[in-house]
């Protein structure tokens, strides 16, 4: 496995990069920004990424922001925002935990005057002012496309496919099904590819994501290939196969980059990936809510129509992009993770 790691050329070396920090903010008198996240168990994402980009974007503007966890608790979500709106931010940008406790925090801080963002994640009949994401639907498709890539490159002869979704309270997650149910629902209909189990994870929960696979796995033994949502899952689905030396045999996909995604990547355990290039994400956020903050009226040139409600929201959409062993290298390029992170794998 080592010569995978070797055969991405640039990352033969393992030296050490180290991150820098984001800086001070300027202690100007715009209006503060709070920002809530939902968790950090879900993707290690939210642990790392948005945190240092979003802080990075606030602070090099003067701007001052108050990031906050509520660790997947619903209560402390709303608790976190409570605490923001009565200390006056001008903008509240939230990633819910579902749609309703967010539309509660939205309706809370719209009745105060203050400007709201729904970052990655739309609060379904929330009214945020604003969405920022990524085209979700597109993230899908990558993953059902590099599904089906995987399965022919193991020549596999009509493969029994799990799908193992994200969230059924997490609006994107029924993007990313449209998406990649849009590339495998022919290849069920054909004949091409068997539909095998299909379930939901609740919270994007890794544990329970492993207990599920399991019982897929005992009940159905020919299981060849596993669309899973994201790299967390991912890696629980692989966790299930490496027991029964499977891993590497079965393609299993993923989402987010996360140094343990491309480390199962380059090791041939895990298919491919999808690059959501945070810092993009982050900096469009940012300025938007930088704007808001400083009483500016923002366009974004793209709009989504909320499934729910019907209304028009103001977008930005960002673009991804499909990850597999030779162009791990690119993510590391685009310096979202280091050559450093990605060598203390096991190889
Ligand atoms: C995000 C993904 C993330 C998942 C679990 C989704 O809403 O778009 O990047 O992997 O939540 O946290």
């Amino acid at each position: 496995a080592a010569a995978g790691l070797l055969a991405t050329g640039s990352m033969a070396a393992c030296g050490d990069d180290s991150g820098t920090d984001g800086g001070t903010n300027g202690g100007s008198s715009v209006g503060k920004v709070g920002v809530i996240l939902p968790d950090t168990q879900s993707s290690a994402r939210w642990a790392t990424a948005d945190t240092t980009y979003l802080k990075a974007a606030f602070d090099a503007a003067g701007v001052p922001v108050d990031i906050q966890n509520a660790q997947g608790d619903k209560t402390q979500f709303q608790t976190i925002a409570d605490g923001m709106i009565s200390s006056g931010v001008k903008v509240l940008m939230i990633v819910n935990l579902d749609s309703g406790t967010g539309k509660a925090v939205l309706d809370k801080a719209k009745a105060a005057g203050i400007a709201t963002i729904d970052y990655d994640r739309l609060t379904l009949s929330g009214g945020a002012n604003y969405y920022v994401s990524f085209d979700n639907v597109a993230v899908g498709k990558l993953q059902g496309e590099g599904l089906v890539k995987c399965l022919t490159d193991n020549k596999a002869s009509k493969p029994v496919v799990a799908e193992l979704n994200g969230s059924p309270t997490d609006n994107n997650a029924t993007l990313f099904k449209e998406g990649y149910d849009s590339v495998l629902k022919p290849k069920y209909d054909s004949g091409d590819y068997v539909k095998g189990p299909d379930q939901s994870v609740p919270e994007w929960d890794n544990a329970q994501a492993g207990t599920i696979f399991e019982q897929m796995l005992t009940e159905n033994k020919n299981i060849k290939g596993v669309l899973a949502a994201n790299d967390g899952l991912g890696n629980a689905v692989i966790s299930v196969l490496k027991k029964q030396s499977l891993n590497g045999k079965v393609p299993v996909t993923g989402q987010d980059a996360t140094v343990q995604g491309l480390q199962n990547i380059l090791v041939g355990d895990q298919c491919m990936t999808v690059y959501k290039a945070i810092k993009q994400e982050a900096d469009a956020a940012a300025e938007l809510a930088i704007g808001l903050a400083k009483g500016e009226k923002k366009e974004t040139g793209q709009t989504v129509t909320d499934p729910e409600s019907k209304a028009t929201v103001p977008a930005v959409l960002l673009v991804p992009k499909a990850i597999y062993k030779d162009s791990v290298k690119d993510v590391v390029a685009d310096g979202f993770v280091t050559k450093a992170e990605l060598c203390t794998a096991d190889f």
